[in-house]
């Protein structure tokens, strides 16, 4: 409570069962929320102000509404989330509701409007004005520290064991995590996902042992191994500090002074700093902008399942009605990709290891490192034609982190190309020679990568599908080159592959090598 008084100020925090249950959740992301809440509350009382919680079903429109109605206005921070500031668009309008700025985000809106590039935000203009702008990782001369804007280029070494990945801190079972473990078992029964309370921090002080582990244990190798996936770490060098910093129980600002002050590598400083000051705020800036891709594209009336039901078999039940005005986001289709999630991405086996590993993972914790995401879950759901908006729901419920105005435009925008290229060059798409380069996956795999897997053919399949759409984009004439030269009983192949993954995937059963499509 930066700037406030305890004397002339209170603290309202609002505990919605309507919204915490609006979509399946996972049981860890209402776990982060539930605690993250909680212990600010405690926080804020110590420091002496007085705090009301509102714990209830109804929306939290209508418990704000009412608590206004009784004791005046208030007031709160500018929503990063559209689907908040369309729920509380009725209490700011009656002025009921007033919002101040948010001082958590580093970039100015002026940072943003010059990397327009045609139809195209380009996230390398956005990094270089802010960093110019700032002098951020600049030296006295204006020029980048290091020489190079981006070292992009030396964040993608597969990891083979060495150095050994840190293992994640672990927290006590206070009688807060008791309480809220209990609460979930009970309310919250129904939402998908293992709990495992112990490895969310919820105090300030855990909040900061993590980011003190992240300093310590990861920064020092993250820049090299960015790009690495392995069976042995899950997170090998990934800092996991998203979800705390999306709660702003950790301030991004901060963490970029910290690590401007560290020791570290350049590919390891830079690296990690162009993920906050670079990417996290393009996406936000890119969310805003296009009002979450609704300028273009018509949206969905309700919160969607991401494919709960078609996988549970039962319906998804929230505990109350969804507020006026609070629609289920836009429905780009720019790749006319409308199949449904699968049941793999629920647990389903689908029998290609580096899909079932990746899935399983995310159950298990409600997050996943940002190449698991990009070249296994989004690479798999875009060669398989699966609907951006499903999609979307899908990581929107299965991760601690996730929030509309940054999982919309990693998934819509950058992993499928759902929005078209309004923030990347190309769709993040790749067969199995990537996978098998950057991770330890395919060993064990029923599938082998340069034989009989599945996933190089729907990759050339892919590029043959949306020929049409994409034979104009320059960074794609070489790969449209080599699938046009392949020969057509290889072409014919790659179809059927697709037309075989796709139906067996989404009858929830697993692809087998013994039962599957022969060349020719
Ligand atoms: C399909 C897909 C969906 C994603 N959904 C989310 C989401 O719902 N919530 C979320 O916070 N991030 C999302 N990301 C971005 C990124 O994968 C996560 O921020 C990151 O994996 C979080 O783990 P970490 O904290 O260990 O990150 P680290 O690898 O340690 O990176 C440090 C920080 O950089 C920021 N960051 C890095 N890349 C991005 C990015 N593309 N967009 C926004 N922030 C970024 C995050 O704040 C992250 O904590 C998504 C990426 C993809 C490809
Ligand atoms: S062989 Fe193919 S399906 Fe199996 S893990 Fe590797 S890329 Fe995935």
């Amino acid at each position: 409570m930066r700037g406030a008084d305890p004397g002339s100020h209170g603290v309202v925090l609002v505990e919605s069962r309507e919204w915490l249950s609006r979509r399946p959740y996972h049981r860890m992301r209402v776990a982060a929320i539930l605690l993250a809440q909680r212990s600010f509350a405690a926080e804020c009382a110590q420091e002496g102000f007085e705090v009301r919680t509102l714990q209830g079903e109804a929306p939290m429109v209508q418990q704000l509404g009412e608590f206004a109605a009784q004791h005046g206005p208030l007031a709160s921070t500018e929503w990063a989330e559209r689907e908040m500031r369309s729920e509380f668009k009725p209490l700011v309008a009656e002025g009921v509701l007033r919002t101040v700025s948010h001082d958590g985000w580093l970039t100015h809106r002026e940072d943003f409007a010059g990397c327009r590039r045609g139809k195209q935000w380009s996230m390398d203009s956005f990094y270089r004005a802010y960093r110019t702008r700032t002098g951020l990782l600049m030296d006295d001369a204006g020029e980048p520290i290091g020489g190079r804007l981006s070292f992009d280029t030396e964040n993608r070494k597969s990891w083979s064991g060495k150095p050994a990945a840190p293992e994640p801190p672990r927290y006590e079972m206070t009688a807060l995590r008791r309480e809220v473990q209990r609460e979930i078992e009970s309310r919250f029964a129904q939402h998908p996902g293992e709990l495992d309370l112990a490895a969310i921090p919820a105090s300030l002080t855990e909040c900061e042992s993590l980011w003190t582990w992240a300093k310590q244990a990861c920064l020092p190798h993250f820049g090299p191994f960015e790009d690495a996936m392995s069976l042995s770490s899950r997170g090998l060098f990934h800092t996991r500090m998203s979800p705390l910093m999306n709660l702003q129980r950790v301030e991004a600002r901060r963490m970029v002074q910290d690590v401007l002050s560290m020791d570290l590598p350049i590919e390891s400083k830079e690296g990690f700093i162009r993920q906050i000051v670079g990417w996290r705020e393009f996406v936000r800036w890119v969310h805003l902008e296009t009002d979450g891709f609704r300028d273009a594209w018509p949206s969905a009336t309700s919160a969607g399942d991401g494919g709960f039901a078609r996988w549970s078999g039962h319906v998804w039940k929230p505990a109350g009605a969804t507020p006026r005005g609070v629609d289920g986001g836009a429905r780009p289709r720019a790749l006319g990709s409308e199949a449904p999630v699968p049941p793999a991405f629920w647990g389903a086996p689908s029998g290609l290891r580096c899909l079932d590993e990746v899935v399983a993972s995310v159950w298990r914790e409600g997050w996943s490192h940002h190449i698991t995401r990009l070249m296994v879950l989004g690479n798999l759901a875009t060669l398989l034609d699966v609907d951006a908006r499903d999609l979307a729901d899908w990581f929107w419920i299965a991760y601690m982190d996730a929030w509309d105005w940054v999982v919309e435009p990693n998934v819509m925008a950058m992993a499928t190309y759902g929005a078209g290229g309004v923030m990347t060059t190309k769709p993040y798409v790749a067969g199995a020679a990537y996978i098998d380069r950057m991770s330890d996956y395919c060993s064990g795999c029923a599938f082998t990568p340069g034989g009989d897997c599945p996933v190089t053919p729907l990759y050339w399949a892919f590029l043959e599908r949306h020929e049409p759409q994409l034979k104009s984009n320059p960074r794609l004439k070489l790969p449209l080159a080599s699938m046009r030269k392949r020969p057509a009983e290889r072409r014919d192949h790659d179809q059927r592959t697709f037309v075989h993954v796709r139906e067996v995937l989404a009858n929830g059963k697993p692809l087998v090598p013994a039962n599957f499509l022969p060349l020719g």
